[in-house]
């Protein structure tokens, strides 16, 4: 089964469903990366930060997908705000990922403290002016983060890649990117797995027989988010991609939003600082 797309504000296509790539054992990615392919994904979530552009390069290539049958999509690491080494940092991704243009690069983090993010975008757009990525955007922008890229620049961002699933709703983020046209992709979709025990989808699982992780991700996909769930696991890998041959009813999808309890997994973003990563 095919993944739906969603039509990006610049036009480009993003399939819906990606492979999550943070944290894969190194030694494994390649191979991965190759499952989640014959799995069906055509959409893959690297960053410099990860260090495993490469191994994600060479899965591309040993595909034998034709290249404008699979998205990969990369991320500003934080050491490189400044214009100059955004620009260099970016020609480095595409070495490393063996491609001529990415489908998409993003600023992984604000770092407000050090308060250089406008300049790293105004990096990002020459990239994109130059057509080496098809599409820019952001990760972990707050609204107030939004707002002055919004003000200081030219190019909206195509997307706004922050943390979102049941249990963090991340409501007033996802607000101001749909307003402004800006996909929200969701990272740690299943927050990081903790979501998968609470009752409210355990019982919607057993309700529609399937998982859990399957019941989250569709609830993700009809909120019209973008996800790319990350398993080290083959039979997950497969698992988690057959989201698009059922349907939750409007009772499951508000059971589930109404999990909400502001709960990140992860670092917050006006509090995030480390550019030694
Ligand atoms: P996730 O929500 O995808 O959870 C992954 C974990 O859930 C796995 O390690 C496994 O323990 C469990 N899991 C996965 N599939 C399962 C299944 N079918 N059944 C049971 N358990 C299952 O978390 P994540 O990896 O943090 O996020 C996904 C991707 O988002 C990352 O790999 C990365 O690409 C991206 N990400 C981006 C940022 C950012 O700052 N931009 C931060 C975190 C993650």
């Amino acid at each position: 089964m095919s993944t739906p797309t969603i039509t990006l504000n610049n036009g480009v296509a993003i399939p819906q469903l990606g492979f999550g790539t943070y944290k894969l054992p190194a030694a494994d990615t390649r191979d991965l990366v190759l499952r989640a392919f014959d799995a069906g994904y055509r959409h893959v979530d690297t960053a410099q930060m990860y260090r495993n552009e490469r191994a994600v390069g060479e899965a591309v290539a040993a595909s034998g997908l034709a290249r404008d049958e699979v998205f990969v999509t990369s991320k500003l690491n934080n050491a490189f705000h400044a214009h100059d080494d955004a620009l260099a940092a970016f020609d480095r991704t595409l070495d490393e990922l063996r491609l001529d243009v990415v489908d998409l690069f993003l600023i992984h983090w604000p770092l407000p403290a050090l308060d250089r993010y406008t300049e790293a975008w105004g990096a990002l757009e020459e990239i994109y002016g130059s057509g080496r990525a098809r599409a820019i955007g952001v990760s972990n922008f707050q609204p107030d983060h939004l707002q002055r890229v919004l003000d200081a620049g030219t190019v909206v961002p195509a997307v706004n890649q922050v943390e979102v699933h049941p249990w963090f709703a991340n409501a007033e983020v996802r607000e101001l990117d749909a307003a402004h046209g800006i996909v929200t992709e969701a990272w740690s979709p299943l927050g990081r797995g903790r979501v998968l025990d609470d009752p409210t989808i355990t019982r919607i699982a057993a309700a529609r027989s399937r998982t859990p992780a399957q019941v989250v991700l569709r609830w993700h996909v009809q909120n019209g988010h973008v996800v790319f769930p990350k398993s080290a696991t083959p039979s997950r890998i497969v698992e988690n991609a057959r989201i698009f041959d059922f349907e939750l009813s409007d009772a499951d999808l508000a059971s589930i939003s109404a999990l909400d309890r502001g709960a990140r997994t992860g670092s917050h973003p006006d509090h995030e600082n480390r550019t030694d990563r």
